[in-house]
């Protein structure tokens, strides 16, 4: 499919252009050469707070609804007009990438240990990061993206912050938290440590020695 650019008025084959949410055939107007020239003018026009400006005006405007509805919708589009194969290699990256990103984010709270910091389970499938404070629901409120699919890339973004604190806990842990009001129940802790073991051979205080003695 050719198109012809309404810029320089030439005629050049679609890939030539950038999509378009808007647009009939959701491809821009303008070729991407084109688009390209009228931008490094633009910018080289500007002073760098001006620059600053229009980067800010620009996020202001994809945060918007409206916005983000068009772009769902052309990326669903262009997903559409994929052969089966580009398809299978995209969802295999998009795989690749959240896992890694989760990784990340679960090394980073769980201070390096991949497993539940309460009952030692350590199948990382069934890991989650816990807001210790139970204050998710706000945490989710209060800030846009904090939740859900974006969440570790939120946390990312942030610099994995240390407010609200996040600990790695297992889902078992986390819905027998919940039930428990909030806290973590006693009888769910070590429940899977290998090292129990290990733990008790530290050496006792004279206390726990006393308090063993009296079963
Ligand atoms: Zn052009
Ligand atoms: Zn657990």
């Amino acid at each position: 499919m050719e198109k012809r650019c309404s810029k320089c008025g030439e005629t050049k084959p679609g890939e030539e252009f950038g999509t378009h949410p808007a647009t009939r055939d959701k491809l821009g107007i303008w070729c991407r050469a084109c688009r390209k020239a009228y931008r490094s003018a633009r910018y080289h026009s500007m002073t760098p707070e001006q620059y600053t400006q229009t980067l800010f005006e620009n996020n202001q405007r994809r945060a918007d609804p409206k916005f983000r509805i068009q772009a769902a919708h052309a990326q669903r589009e262009r997903r559409r007009n994929l052969t089966p194969e580009q398809h299978a290699k995209e969802l295999e990256t998009n795989r690749r990438y959240k896992k890694k990103l989760r990784d990340e984010a679960f090394t980073h709270y769980g201070n390096g240990i991949l497993e539940c910091l309460w009952c030692a389970e350590d199948d990382i499938e069934v890991l989650t990061l816990d807001h210790v404070d139970n204050d998710g629901k706000k945490h989710r409120r209060d800030e846009d993206n904090a939740n859900g699919r974006y969440f570790y890339g939120y946390l990312k973004k942030h610099g994995w912050p240390k407010l609200p604190r996040l600990q790695l806990i297992c889902t078992n842990c986390n819905i027998a938290k919940v039930k428990n009001n909030g806290v973590l129940p006693p009888w769910r802790k070590d429940k899977y440590r290998k090292s129990t073991n290990e733990i008790l051979t530290f050496p006792l205080s004279d206390y726990a020695k006393k308090e063993i003695a009296h079963g």
